[in-house]
């Protein structure tokens, strides 16, 4: 722990006299400040949410009690120093906030707009727990802290060990990715990130949206990990323009595939071939990565007038929101399970009500019905009711039956869950593999059944969160430096 962090700091135990808990406790919770949803839906490119002000940052910051024994820190799998960074804000030092969260975050203003707090480090605050009061605003601090520091001009760069001269690959530049390069490069590993697509980011550019995140955000983190001495290699697909082996032989030491899972799933239903019809990656991705929400595109997206969109996620948020600004009329989620049970984040539900997006629960489609030129025109769905919980503890749907009615559609966004990518599994040979598709490794380590090769992030969970993918990014990073050193893989 940096001395600055350290809690038995002076400016700490006087931070701690200067207001006593029960004054914090009296604070209310910060409220995000956010675009009007009719100014926001008219561009792809308006960030809704707008941060906080120094003002509100520190007396958010007020807030937190400084626990002797941090809770919070137990719900991040990156183990930021919560606390510490926290206690900056309340002292001004917004600064010295951004560099105890790059300690250990290679994404702060990355994980302070798309973690679902509510469930991690939030959910283990104290004022929750022994309060029932709204917790601390950890995840509007963390990206307060990190956008100050961008914004001023003076971002810290962590500090790297001297090079070692042995060279780490990494396969995908998500944050899984990311995150493990940014700490082999503190180890003084010679990194290079292999990327298949031409930009860098994963998920985070060709999936989430720039209404959630900008793409300079994301790239202003990724200009972080340049200046820490990490390679990037774009266009490069890892078991196809060059093999695992061909980059053995190229002198690479120690692997960590981080290939993520970007394939679509479908639900196998008639008609789901018509046109009209696509999944919610190739919607995004085409939006996001290739600009065809603009009419001027060379390959435009059809800017449906009733579009529905089918799951309950953060992709089916981002997607009906993106149907939303794109002009729909109508923009319809079409959700199997009860609102209760929907995976996104609170706050993307929020907000895509907020900008008049419908929501249809407990109902699910089961046919799609087209026009005479095969172009999709209405969905048939049928009512759902709640069963016993299934194998995720969410109460299971149960289709009623009778129920089916038609409702009109033009565009239709399938956004039912993804699959890992299937090159990397593919191409090494005797790779263990689980029936999902997915990596299996050595939950402690991240190291596969060959050795050197680690594996984290959605091709190992199938489709998690973004912090969950850095902290596997982070355990790799660490095992796969400790089993060079020790047993020269
Ligand atoms: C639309 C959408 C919204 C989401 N919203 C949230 C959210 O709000 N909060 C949250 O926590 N999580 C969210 N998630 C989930 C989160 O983004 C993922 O869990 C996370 O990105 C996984 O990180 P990763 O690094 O494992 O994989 P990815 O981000 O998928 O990155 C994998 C990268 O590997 C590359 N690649 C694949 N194969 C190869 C190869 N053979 N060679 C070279 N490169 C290769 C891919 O092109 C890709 O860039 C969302 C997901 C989606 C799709």
């Amino acid at each position: 722990m940096s001395g600055v962090s350290d809690r038995n700091a002076a400016w700490r135990q006087q931070l701690r006299r200067d207001m006593p808990g029960k004054e914090r406790t009296s604070i209310e919770r910060v409220r995000m400040p956010e675009v009007d949803p009719v100014e926001r839906i008219k561009s792809q490119r308006i960030e809704v949410n707008k941060g906080l002000t120094p003002k509100m940052a520190v007396l958010e910051a007020k807030r937190c009690m400084d626990c002797i024994n941090p809770t919070c820190m137990e719900g991040c799998p990156v183990k930021i120093d919560i606390p510490g960074f926290v206690k900056n804000i309340e002292r001004g030092e917004f600064l010295q906030a951004a560099v105890i969260l790059k300690n250990t975050s290679a994404l702060p203003a990355v994980c302070g707009r798309v973690c679902p707090q509510e469930k991690q480090c939030e959910s283990k605050c104290f004022y929750i727990q022994k309060l029932d009061k709204q917790p601390v605003a950890i995840g509007y601090l963390e990206r307060f802290a990190a956008d100050y520091e961008r914004e001023s001009g003076r971002v810290s760069v962590p500090e790297v060990a001297p090079a070692n001269g042995i060279k780490m690959a990494v396969i995908g530049s998500g944050p899984s990715g990311l995150s493990c390069a940014g700490d082999l490069a503190k180890k003084g590993y010679d990194v290079t990130v292999f990327e298949a697509l031409h930009e860098i980011g994963g998920v985070l550019k060709y999936g989430i949206p720039e209404f959630r995140l900008p793409n300079r955000v994301v790239d202003a983190e990724i200009d972080s990990l340049k200046k820490m001495g990490v390679k990037f290699v774009t266009n490069f697909i890892v078991g196809m323009t060059d093999s695992m082996e061909d980059l053995k032989s190229e002198g690479f030491k120690g692997f960590y595939v981080a290939s993520g899972a970007g394939l679509p799933r479908f639900m196998n239903i008639p008609g789901e071939n018509y046109n009209g019809i696509l999944s919610s990656n190739e919607y995004l991705t085409r939006v996001n990565l290739m600009g065809a929400d603009s009419e001027e595109s060379d390959t435009p997206v059809y800017h449906g007038k009733r579009v529905v969109v089918v799951g309950g996620g953060n992709t089916a948020m981002d997607s009906v929101r993106t149907a939303k600004r794109l002009g729909a009329e109508r923009a319809t989620i079409v959700y199997r399970r009860s609102e209760e049970e929907m995976p996104a984040r609170i706050e993307e539900v929020k907000h895509a009500k907020e900008e008049g997006c419908e929501f249809m629960t407990l109902t699910n489609p089961v046919e799609y019905i087209a026009d005479e030129n095969r172009r999709v025109k209405q969905v048939k769905v049928q009512k759902m009711a709640l069963g016993e919980p299934d194998a995720s503890g969410r109460r299971s749907p149960v289709p009623v039956p009778g129920s089916e009615y038609l409702i009109d559609a033009d565009v239709v966004v399938v956004a039912v869950g993804v699959s890992p990518n299937p090159i990397i599994p593919r191409s090494v040979e005797g790779l263990n593999i689980s029936s999902k598709g997915t990596i299996i490794v050595d939950e402690k380590t991240m190291e596969s059944n060959i050795p050197g090769l680690f594996a984290g992030g959605d091709i190992v969970r199938g489709g998690a969160t973004v912090i969950l993918a850095m902290g596997d990014g982070r355990r790799a990073a660490e095992y796969m430096s400790e089993r060079l050193t020790t047993e020269r893989i």
